[in-house]
């Protein structure tokens, strides 16, 4: 299986900078066969950006998009309209979950919608402090998880990419994130790996592919892609610094190569 290094760049950079920054990031990077980097840049840039990458180098992803296929929905976008500028596309994050109030189903109707319109989703999940405190973390994965995969045909489980992002450990929201330790991403992990296992057998589960997101830096990226249900990263903020997201693709290069022997 590839490894993912997704950078998220939220609502950062004007189209003239994110188009300067993608420049930057072409030039520095490989194409790698076995790592596949993406970009989520704020749906204003990703017509012109999507002229202006390369797709061996880097693919794009969009942050949002609506689940109806047309009509009168005003300021939305649909897969059918995102189809030929993106690969990819980010479902269920937390930021949508909580600032934007985006409920369990609209998370399933997405991830159906961008697979129906041949796009990947990355389903992300994951526990807040609180129920992390009250012991609620494997219950709330297996609803988010499960729930963001019901409306999936089991043959199509494993297009889905699952990315685990605690939102204790997500950067940017004023209070400095606690970064999570190896130890606790290998746990949950693990608790995706078994449940999609015990869920649509262990074939899908197996290839199902598992990124980890929060406060990933070029200092602590290893120490999460040496982890053996670890596919890749979501990346927020390092993703925004050239040569942060650059040298966690190489690591992620090192990482896969050292496996490989
Ligand atoms: C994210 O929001 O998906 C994320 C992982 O952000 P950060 O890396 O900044 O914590």
């Amino acid at each position: 299986m590839k490894t993912y290094i997704v950078g998220n760049w939220k609502m950062n950079f004007t189209v003239g900078e994110s188009s300067l920054y993608l420049h930057k990031l072409l030039g520095k990077i490989h194409s790698y066969r076995d790592i596949e980097v993406v970009v989520a840049p704020s749906l204003m840039a990703l017509q012109s950006l999507s002229l202006q990458t390369d797709r061996r180098k880097i693919k794009l992803a969009c942050q949002n998009f609506y689940y109806k296929d047309f009509g009168a929905y005003t300021g939305e976008v649909s897969v059918a309209q995102l189809r030929s500028l993106v690969d990819y596309a980010i479902v269920g994050h937390s930021e949508r979950r909580y600032i934007f109030n985006e409920t369990d189903k609209d998370i399933k109707m997405k991830v159906a919608s961008a697979l129906r319109g041949g796009l990947t989703p990355i389903l992300c999940v994951g526990e807040t402090e609180s129920e992390r405190t009250f012991g609620e973390t494997v219950d709330v994965i297996r609803d988010q998880l499960l729930g963001g995969l019901s409306d999936v045909a089991k043959e199509d489980v494993s297009k889905v990419i699952v990315a685990y992002e605690p939102v204790w450990a997500i950067s940017g929201h004023g209070k400095p994130a606690r970064v999570a330790s190896p130890l606790d991403v290998a746990d949950a992990l693990k608790i995706i790996r078994n449940i999609l296992k015990e869920t649509f057998g262990p074939k899908i589960a197996s290839e199902t592919p598992l990124l980890f997101g929060g406060s990933v830096r070029s200092l602590n990226a290893e120490s999460y892609l040496s982890i053996g249900d670890c596919n890749g990263l979501l990346i927020g903020g390092a993703s925004l610094i050239a040569p942060e997201f650059t040298d966690i693709i190489e690591i992620a290069k090192r990482v896969k190569n050292d496996r490989n022997y």
